[in-house]
């Protein structure tokens, strides 16, 4: 765990959250599912708000005032992305849908460059759905073969497996950053260079890891980078595609329609330049401009003192939650992220769920779309509470409260 900063003022940061104000079932909101999604700054709502009552308008083929200042802020919101995470050029950055929408990408455009039958596809056994199934779609269609990399007791990837996993066969490998079922934040420095060496290509899943800490692509040295906004508390419905430039620019388009184009004639199409080749169609405009108008609020933080802060809170969640009598965490990782999976011997996690509900206290619960983790510890699912830089210790207090009396009815 880091030291915590001294000046984390989380008093004020909740004012700038207009719905932390609110009441669910007479008591104050206490929201834990961040991991599913965050909750919005007064700064982003301002902004989609404004697009709407001042700019709206269509972006790149418009010679008229607003199309104009629109392509602009659009643009401009393409350049707060790359810096936010250190693309080498905005070529790098594809506006998408989310994360499941960026894998999907991914999976596409390298499946039909780079793999063919007999080759291989490696993930681990900790993936979101949405870094399986495109993969298991692909490996199917062109008659590759799927490997895992496996969990250890600890909750941690199986390194020790790297060596017989990466083979000259491997064409892609694709592994989530921060797990959003167990919380390890996994040491995908390690997995990249690997994977180089043999050649493969290797796309991360970072939609449990932007939102907490400082993220450089550069000095990650991934092929692919994928996120939501909606998890970085922006907008819904926006999400990023960070791709190499000159392996993005190897590769086949996703999808065809307007704008992807340079030329189409009624025998064959040629396709625009990056990163207008991967964007088919209207882009979600005021999904981008929100999105970058959140980014400018957590610079204004600081990514660092986020980082700082959220680990000192998961530290103080963990030490108040195991100190429950019957408790199971899973979160065992050497180096955890911000998310707090448990159980209680005995009782089911949907019925904790919803009696925390009537504490105000939103957490999630389930298999949390990691079917395979749940297989790997026999559970039908768990309780995941997952924070933010505006949940406070008083809150943690609150859930084990509040855990402690359902308990007591449940148990
Ligand atoms: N990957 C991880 C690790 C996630 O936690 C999630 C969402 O919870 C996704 C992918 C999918 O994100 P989205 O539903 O925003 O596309």
């Amino acid at each position: 765990m880091t030291t915590p900063t001294k000046e984390f003022d989380v008093k004020k940061i909740r004012e700038d959250f207009p719905i932390l104000n609110r009441q669910v079932n007479g008591k104050n909101l206490i929201y834990f599912d961040n991991g599913a999604t965050t909750q919005k700054p007064q700064a982003m709502l301002d902004k989609v708000s404004e697009y709407y009552s001042n700019l709206n308008s269509n972006v790149h083929r418009g010679v008229h005032t607003l199309s104009q200042l629109a392509t602009t802020e659009y643009e401009n919101a393409r350049e707060t992305v790359r810096k936010f995470f250190n693309a080498k050029s905005t070529n790098e950055i594809i506006f998408t849908k989310g994360t499941t929408d960026s894998i999907n990408l991914a999976a596409y455009t390298l499946g039909k460059k780079f793999v063919n039958e007999g080759d291989e596809i490696l993930i681990t056994e900790m993936e979101h759905h949405s870094n399986i199934v495109p993969w298991q779609m692909l490996a199917e269609e062109r008659g590759a073969k799927l490997k895992y990399i496996p969990l250890t007791d600890a909750a941690e990837l199986d390194y020790s497996k790297l060596d017989e996993l990466i083979t000259e066969k491997t064409k892609i490998v694709s592994i989530v950053h921060v797990s959003n079922s167990l919380g390890t934040l996994n040491d995908i420095e390690k997995v990249i260079e690997k994977a180089h060496s043999v050649g493969a290509k290797v796309v991360i899943d970072g939609a449990q890891a932007i939102q907490h800490f400082a993220v450089d692509v550069q000095r990650l040295d991934c092929d692919m980078y994928c996120f939501s906004g909606h998890k970085l508390y922006g907008p819904l419905g926006i999400g990023i595609l960070y791709g190499k430039e000159d392996l993005l620019d190897q590769l086949p388009p996703y999808q065809g329609g307007g704008e992807m184009i340079s030329e189409v004639t009624m025998e064959k199409t040629t396709y625009n330049t990056l990163p207008y080749k991967y964007e088919a169609g209207t882009p979600n405009i005021v999904g981008a401009i929100g999105l970058a108008a959140s980014i400018d609020y957590l610079n204004s933080i600081g990514m660092e003192a986020i980082n700082h802060y959220e680990d000192e809170l998961l530290g103080y969640s963990e030490q108040k939650l195991d100190a429950i009598e019957g408790i199971i965490r899973y979160s065992k990782a050497k180096v955890r992220k911000s998310i707090l999976p448990f159980n209680f011997e005995g009782v089911y996690h949907y019925d904790l769920g919803l009696f925390l509900d009537k504490f105000g206290i939103a957490v999630r619960t389930g298999h949390h779309c990691c079917q395979p983790v749940m297989q790997r510890y026999d559970i039908q699912g768990t309780i995941r509470a997952s924070f933010s830089f505006y949940n406070t210790k008083e809150e943690i207090d609150e859930l084990v409260t509040a855990l402690e009396k359902s308990l007591a009815v449940l148990r």
